[in-house]
């Protein structure tokens, strides 16, 4: 009998569980076939109106290399001193560029091509793929390195890469950011949007006034939650219900540096909601220098922003690393570090959010332009089921496609 019920639970449930993992698993680097031949990058636009874009971020200028590209009047606002949003670079820390922000290319690598309006298999960029042999789990207590079969698991369920000798921000500034930075606004945060004429009218927080006809919002769902930018007329409940019941996490990464490479390639760390994972930045990189990076969202970020300083989170991480490592953490840290908090920038309010974990009726409500003037670009946004920075980017020449071809 027991036999009997083993049987059919290989035989019914096991491929039905297989079945929907596929469904849920053709997102990112699984996803090659969503991705589109062409982009808004190989279309020609004629269009006379004026295009506010809110955010200089991956989207938003992704969106801006369109208008650039077909000579269109364009703006773009942005809230702080820099382009590049959840994109940014270090160089003074270690002997190799470091991503202080998005850092895996989550998806197949045939994209950076896609992301460039490049055709062809070919890609120019050197990749270290991400395949790790050294892991670990950590409960607190407990320190157990994972046999290698579980790594190669890992790697064929989520086959990422990273950039060797450069970063994402690299990327999206030599083939993105740099054709169009010279029309962005810096210092400028958009507090107002008023679409209820036939101009949008868009208002900055030292009152400054700009006009457009229509308006691509690329803002994150953090700073839509947080109501940093109000709307007139307001958006509808349905929208508002889909931005409210988002996930976008608190969450902020830290980079330290040691003189000797005491830990393994990843550390993953048992916690109750979130993420929490110490790695290798240096890993695969061409690179001397003993890098470690640490990564904390969700609730687990909560217990790290109650220490209050910058230090004393790292005091806590130091301690944590020695009751893994007997103490070689503090035997070995430099005392420098980089800790960036995303979860606290203004105009951030988190780390990122993942489309494939959403109601698909959340992400249509999401996507839908208000009033033909008011449209949104940003990874959550994202038809091809990208995840991240593709997704931020394929999201941009998306939108802008479709703001400039609905009618005025
Ligand atoms: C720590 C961390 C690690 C990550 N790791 C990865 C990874 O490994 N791989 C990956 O693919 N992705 C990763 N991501 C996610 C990735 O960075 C984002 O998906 C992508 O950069 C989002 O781009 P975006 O243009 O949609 O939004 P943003 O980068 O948030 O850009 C929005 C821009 O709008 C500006 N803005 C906001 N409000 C206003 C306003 N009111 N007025 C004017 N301007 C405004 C912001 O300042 C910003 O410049 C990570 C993110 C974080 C924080």
């Amino acid at each position: 009998m027991l036999m009997k019920l083993r049987k059919a639970i290989i035989f019914l449930v096991f491929p039905l569980l297989i079945t929907s993992l596929s469904g849920c698993l053709k997102w990112a680097a699984r996803a090659v076939n969503k991705l589109p031949e062409e982009t808004a990058l190989h279309k020609t636009y004629n269009y006379d109106g004026k295009v506010v874009i809110v955010g200089a971020g991956a989207s938003g200028l992704a969106a801006a290399k369109v208008l650039e590209q077909n000579n269109i009047d364009y703006l773009i606002l942005e809230a702080t001193n820099r382009y590049g949003g959840r994109l940014k670079k270090d160089t003074t820390l270690a002997d190799f560029p470091i991503d202080i922000g998005a850092e895996w290319i989550h998806s197949a690598p045939i994209v950076l091509n896609v992301l460039k309006g490049k055709k062809g298999k070919q890609i120019e960029e050197e990749l270290i793929p991400y395949k790790l042999e050294n892991t670990a789990n950590w409960d607190g207590e407990k320190y157990k390195v994972n046999p290698q079969w579980k790594n190669k698991a890992a790697y064929s369920f989520m086959p990422e890469s990273k950039f060797k000798n450069s970063t994402w921000y690299d990327f999206f500034h030599k083939n993105i950011a740099q054709a169009v930075k010279h029309k962005i606004k810096y210092n400028s945060p958009v507090t107002e949007i008023n679409h209820s004429d036939s101009k949008v009218i868009i208002k900055i927080e030292n009152g400054e006034i700009y006009e457009a006809d229509k308006v691509l919002v690329t803002a994150s769902v953090g700073v839509l939650k947080s109501n940093l930018i109000k709307f007139i007329p307001a958006m509808n409940f349905e929208k508002k219900k889909a931005i409210e019941e988002l996930s976008f996490h608190q969450g902020f990464k830290v980079v330290m540096k040691f003189s000797e490479k005491f830990y393994p390639d990843a550390i993953n760390c048992k916690v109750k909601n979130g993420e929490k994972v110490f790695y290798d930045i240096a890993f695969g990189k061409n690179a001397q220098a003993n890098v470690l990076g640490f990564l904390c969202t969700g609730k687990e970020t909560l217990n790290y922003y109650a220490l209050n300083t910058e230090q004393k989170i790292i005091n806590a991480l130091i301690e944590e690393l020695d009751k893994m490592f007997d103490g070689q953490a503090s035997a070995t840290y430099t005392g420098d570090f980089i800790l960036e908090n995303w979860g606290k920038h203004k105009y951030t309010q988190g780390t990122w959010t993942q489309a494939f974990q959403e109601k698909k009726s959340h992400l249509k409500t999401l996507n839908q332009p208000i009033n033909n003037k008011i449209y949104f670009a940003g990874e959550i946004y994202d038809p091809y089921r990208q995840m991240g920075v593709p997704g931020a980017i394929l999201s941009g020449y998306y939108s802008i496609d479709r703001l400039l071809n609905d009618e005025k």
